[in-house]
């Protein structure tokens, strides 16, 4: 069995040092690598080790996979942690990483390839009783046969690129008067975008949410799934705030999803942590959508529950150590809740907001956890996603995690900058996501920029109280008794007040 005493963590940000301190905890050394951009980042400065990869442009620097090997063959590393995004679903890359003999902190080579393909993904699954989208398991390239397809499967259906992924390369198709312009232009779409221009069909689910599966795998052949995680809650399908467990998930669908998913891993042999995304309908059925080969993102709210930590355990896989627990050991304990605070303004359909962090003071307490990447004063660099943190919070129950996770927004000071806190806040004192009985379609159907004035925290409801109380005063002795053009609520200086 080997044994990991130094690792290096091709990664930035949140991620990089969530990795590492959960290593530290192992007694492992650490490696963190940056480009010139993220140079004073708390990465860099919490690692035993730091080595500049170049200029900042991913392209030039995190995605350097050569240059990170080397990096490992000099400081005498034995294995990597991709994190998420960058190199963590590249096969090439993890194969490049045991050929030198490190340890990749991560599934096999053929796990990525395999579920880094749609269609690939659905074959392999095809021998396991694992429910999937109406549609077709194979590319189609025949017009006529595909018409025959999509009116067997009833419309709307949705033309999806086999290599397409980050909800690109999908396209909708409502009637068969618009299939063939549809399919060409797919076709087309996904041969420009991803170079490789297969495209299948499913039907369009109209209302769906999205309900995944984490998983985890040892290298001797044991799975077990740690719950469902709700992520319904996107912009742009990107998701913002997550949960688990789910409000809809009973006891027995999540027996059945935890099953589909460990299915889905044995269909490729998976070990290590694994996602499996499910899309759900509105009548509660669940359909296999694709799985992701890393630690994701919103990982933080299945930590809660369970009570276990991914990275460590991620590490004890990779090192070739059997799981240390079974299905019937993992319980939920509570609720636990995430979003994400990007620097973004959701005024302006969440265009990226980047600049400095002027003020940058993380909420405390009880159930609360801040997984971040950013310290005061520094800027957000514009090469990389905007996520500043991710704010999680745990408690008894939903309620009392959706309570606790609104305190600790109140409590969260960012100036110099936008961000999604503000909509986060709005989201979950909705009525819809109270009850539990919201989908995918949350921010279209439901978010305006003019309702976050509708959506104050105290501090903002206080101060515009006072402003109210100026304003009176500023209008007395004026003739004109129309009021409402300059009323602190319909504009968004006010809030600089807070600045
Ligand atoms: P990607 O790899 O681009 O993330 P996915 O297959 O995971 O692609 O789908 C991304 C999102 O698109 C899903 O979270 C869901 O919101 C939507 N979607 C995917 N398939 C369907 C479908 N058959 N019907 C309705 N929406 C879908």
């Amino acid at each position: 069995m080997a044994k990991i005493n130094k690792l290096l963590v091709a990664n930035r940000g949140e991620i990089a040092l969530r990795i590492m301190r959960s290593a530290k905890e192992l007694g492992i050394r650490t490696v963190a690598v940056y480009s010139e951009a993220d140079r004073l980042s708390p990465h860099v400065k919490f690692a035993d080790e730091a080595v500049c990869l170049g200029p900042p442009p991913s392209s030039q620097s995190y995605l350097l996979g050569d240059k990170i090997i080397e990096v490992c063959k000099d400081l005498n590393v034995d294995a990597i942690h991709p994190g998420y995004g960058f190199l963590s679903e590249n096969a090439d890359f993890s194969k490049k990483v045991t050929d030198a003999g490190l340890i990749f902190v991560g599934p096999s080579p053929h796990a990525i390839e395999v579920m880094g393909s749609k269609l690939a993904a659905k074959q392999a699954v095809s021998q396991y009783d694992i429910p999937l989208v109406p549609g077709t398991e194979e590319a189609i390239s025949d017009i006529e046969a595909a018409k025959k397809k999509a009116a067997e499967i009833g419309y709307p259906i949705l033309i999806k690129a086999s290599a397409g992924g980050g909800g690109k390369g999908m396209r909708i198709v409502e009637s068969e008067a618009e299939f063939e312009e549809q399919m060409q232009r797919a076709v087309s779409e996904a041969k420009s975008a991803f170079g490789d221009g297969a495209v299948f069909i499913e039907k369009f689910i109209t209302s769906p949410r999205h309900i995944e599966i984490q998983i985890l795998g040892d290298q001797q052949g044991n799975t077990v799934y740690l719950f469902e995680r709700e992520c319904s809650i996107q912009r742009r399908h990107q998701k913002v705030i997550e949960e688990a467990p789910s409000a809809v998930v009973s006891p027995e669908m999540r027996k059945a999803m935890g099953e589909a998913a460990v299915g889905v891993a044995k269909a490729c042999n998976y070990y290590g942590a694994g996602t499996v995304e499910f899309i759900v309908d509105d009548k509660l059925n669940f359909y296999f959508l694709e799985m992701n080969t890393r630690l994701q993102v919103e990982h933080p709210v299945t930590e809660m529950i369970t009570g276990k930590d991914l990275v460590k355990e991620q590490i004890w896989v990779a090192e070739g150590k059997a799981l240390s627990f079974f299905q019937e050991d993992l319980k939920i304990n509570g609720h636990s809740l995430e979003v994400r605070v990007y620097a973004e303004d959701p005024r302006t359909n969440f265009l990226p907001d980047i600049g400095r962090l002027i003020t940058y003071r993380r909420p405390q307490g009880p159930g609360i956890r801040v997984d971040d990447g950013f310290e005061e004063g520094m800027d957000i660099p514009i090469y990389y996603d905007p996520m500043i943190a991710k704010l999680i919070t745990h408690a008894e129950t939903r309620e009392d995690a959706i309570n606790r996770m609104l305190r600790a927004i109140d409590d969260y000071e960012i100036t110099g900058i936008q961000t999604t806190l503000d909509f986060c806040r709005f989201a979950l004192k909705h009525e819809a996501f109270t009850s539990g009985n919201f989908d995918t379609k949350f921010v279209e159907k439901y978010f305006k920029p003019e309702v976050l004035d509708q959506s104050l925290s105290k501090e903002e409801e206080e101060l515009l109280a006072v402003l109210a109380v100026e304003f009176f005063h500023s209008q007395k002795g004026k003739k004109t008794g129309s009021v409402s053009a300059a009323a602190p609520t319909t504009s968004g200086a006010w809030r600089n007040r807070l600045k």
